[in-house]
């Protein structure tokens, strides 16, 4: 299935985990999994902590430190620092499905990631039984 998601910042971590539980109960799934793709060169997936969000100001805060915006790249749209964070963060996660439900850890949420944004963005899901 495909989604759009509208990002309202240059970065940031938006917990999609219902969207996809959504998706799962509307096509029926009991038992299978679950696949999360991102068709974008500057955006990307993650599982991580969806208790405090204190985790995910730090994980955007040390991307920043990490991969500064101002670096002398070479590509001239001059985002090369979110191409970088979309290719360490991955365009995909897969996630396994029981009983219907996806087999998330107590803490653990799916992410769409913006790293150039504000955008119009789009992910899909699909499954197998
Ligand atoms: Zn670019």
């Amino acid at each position: 299935m495909e989604h759009t998601i509208k990002t309202s910042k240059q970065d940031e971590m938006i917990d999609i985990t219902n969207i996809i539980q959504d998706d799962v109960r509307n096509c029926n799934i009991k038992d299978g999994m679950a696949i999360v793709f991102v068709p974008h060169t500057t955006a990307g997936i993650t599982i991580n902590e969806n208790a405090d969000p204190d985790v995910i100001y730090d994980m955007l805060a040390t991307f920043r430190k990490l991969i500064p915006e101002d670096e002398s790249y070479r590509h001239l749209e001059g985002n090369s620092h979110a191409h970088l964070k979309s290719s360490i963060i991955g365009s995909s996660c897969t996630i396994i499905i029981e009983n219907g439900r996806l087999k998330l850890g107590t803490w653990q949420g799916v992410y769409f990631c913006e790293f150039d944004g504000p955008r119009t963005r789009r992910f899909y899901t699909k499954f197998i039984e």
